[in-house]
């Protein structure tokens, strides 16, 4: 990780409902990304971890308040396909086969193809889905359609990658087996020095993932702590079982209880 400004988030407040019952979402957040950092946000339920993600990828506008990627607006870096996206919803669209849908993201302005695109079978193969191109969504697994997502969120070679509990809906194992495909990928050829935020609800998924792990606290959301994750990469499954480990897990679960109120 290099050390100059990736995302930069100044000041941003979101009201929701401008009329009688205006509801405060998010309060004054600060937060800079360098380039290439892994930073997981978590919070409890409801503290506005979805709008802000949402407002970083330029899908909604803050109240006040801005977000800067690489110096620009979000909704220029979206145009740009700068930013990918991963939801909890692996959102694949059922008539289109695997290796289709991971061409997608290329396709979506009509007047002429992305360029600078990656491989979309190229990527198939990186996340284990090689025998899989020609499927269609629903022959494959809940883990399989989220790898497919994740293939296809890296098919424009994005700088920034922003994850909204991508790994919520899935089983423990797969759940598992999907971090480390997730940092596998991401610090291989296909995304290099991409910067990601990734929103979680687990601990230990946090921890195991992150550079800095930031805590929010409930409405409005506020970022009220964070914690830098200083263990070595690559991480592989015998981590989880070190000491640092399970140091860092108690350390936050603490600034959890301190801060967020769970
Ligand atoms: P989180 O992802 O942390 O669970 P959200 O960002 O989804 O939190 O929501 C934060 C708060 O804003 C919640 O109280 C939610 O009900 C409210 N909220 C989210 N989206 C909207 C919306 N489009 N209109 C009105 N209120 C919203
Ligand atoms: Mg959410």
């Amino acid at each position: 990780m290099s050390n100059d400004a990736h995302i930069s988030i100044q000041n941003v407040d979101m009201v929701y409902g401008a009329g009688q019952r205006p509801l405060r979402a998010l309060a004054g957040i600060d937060l800079t990304v360098g380039r290439g950092e892994f930073v997981s946000i978590i919070g409890p339920s409801g503290c506005g971890k979805t709008t802000l993600l949402r407002i970083v990828g330029g899908l909604q506008e803050p109240t006040s308040g801005r977000v800067l990627i690489d110096g620009r607006p979000p909704r220029q870096a979206q145009r740009e396909k700068q930013i990918g996206f991963v939801f909890q919803d692996p959102s694949l669209l059922p008539w289109r086969s695997v290796i289709e849908n991971v061409r997608l993201p290329l396709q979506v302005n009509r007047r002429r193809d992305f360029s600078a695109g990656k491989d979309p079978s190229a990527l198939i193969d990186l996340v284990g889905l090689r025998e899989f191109g020609r499927y269609y969504p629903h022959e494959l697994s809940g883990g399989m359609q989220q790898r497919v997502a994740l293939a296809r969120s890296f098919v424009t070679s994005p700088s920034v990658l922003l994850m909204d509990e991508p790994f919520g809906a899935l089983d423990e194992i797969t759940r598992s087996a999907m971090r480390f495909e997730l940092m596998r990928v991401w610090r291989s050829e296909a995304a290099p020095d991409c910067t990601v935020v990734f929103v979680t609800h687990s601990i230990a998924e946090a921890v195991l993932l992150s550079d800095r792990v930031i805590v929010m606290s409930p409405q409005p959301g506020r970022i009220d702590a964070s914690l830098e994750i200083d263990l070595s990469r690559p991480r592989g499954e015998e981590i989880e079982e070190t000491q640092q480990f399970v140091d860092y897990t108690r350390r936050l679960r603490a600034l959890l209880r301190e801060h967020a109120l769970v």
